[in-house]
């Protein structure tokens, strides 16, 4: 069975968007794993398939109701389903290497993307929906914060990349950011490939690549060195 991921958006024809293509359409044609969009007004409330509503106590705003979402999650993950309900939210759990990769050898995910001011709160206890943030800023929607997900994990699914081992070099997995590439030309505007990478001398290079991968680390993102407890378990 290929991984298996399950969207559910106000605006399913975003999809697969950029998830068709390169390395993660590729992979979607040749069936190492399967999309499905499903769309959340679909679920929406009278003639006019009303699926927000104002804020509870005021504000600006629209709020998704938790009676429609719980309706659309409820079509589209029959009991039985045992994959992880993944809702983008700017306060969730940031999403690391480690989460992703866990995903990965999972059986796929169950993603819900907001929209408006947020969710009605008590979908995400009511449907034990996980949060995950892509990062401190806020997006317009979850579409985007969907497909950064997913494509993380499909790189990872077997069979995806072309050489199997060119995940396990790559920034984070090791804790650390990853080395910096070079290729031809050899001299480009002044600019000369660092000599040891040139030299054919395979122990100087990988104690050069990952002597530049902790001072860039150490550099641009101390807090790796540190990293707060890991939540690829959850
Ligand atoms: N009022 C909310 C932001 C809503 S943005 C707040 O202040 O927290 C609308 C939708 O975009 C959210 O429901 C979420 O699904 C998505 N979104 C926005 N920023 C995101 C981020 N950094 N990570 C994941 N999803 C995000």
């Amino acid at each position: 069975m290929s991984w298996h991921a399950t969207i559910l958006t106000l605006y399913p024809e975003m999809f697969p968007g950029p998830l068709g293509i390169s390395l993660a359409g590729g992979a979607l044609e040749r069936g190492l794993w399967t999309l499905e969009t499903k769309s959340i007004r679909d679920h929406g409330i009278g003639r006019h398939r009303a699926v927000d509503d104002t804020p509870a106590g005021g504000g600006p705003g629209m709020v998704l109701r938790c009676d429609v979402l719980a309706a659309a999650l409820d079509a589209a993950a029959p009991a039985g389903d045992t994959r992880p309900k993944l809702l983008l939210s700017p306060r969730g759990t940031p999403l690391r290497q480690a989460r992703v990769r866990a995903l990965a050898a999972g059986p796929g995910a169950i993603v819900v993307c907001g929209r408006f001011e947020g969710v009605d709160e008590r979908v995400v206890a009511g449907r034990g929906l996980e949060e995950v943030s892509i990062g401190d800023y806020v997006l317009s929607g979850g579409e985007i914060a969907a497909m950064a997900l997913v494509d993380a994990c499909i790189r990872l699914l077997p069979g995806v990349m072309g050489q199997d081992a060119s995940g396990a070099e790559e920034s984070f997995e090791a804790g650390l950011l990853e080395y910096p590439h070079y290729t031809r030309p050899r001299d480009w505007e002044g600019r000369a490939i660092p000599d040891v990478l040139l030299s054919g001398d395979h122990a100087a290079i990988r104690r050069w690549r990952r002597e530049a991968a902790e001072r860039l680390t150490q550099e641009r993102r101390p807090d790796l060195l540190n990293p707060p407890p890991a939540d690829g378990e959850g």
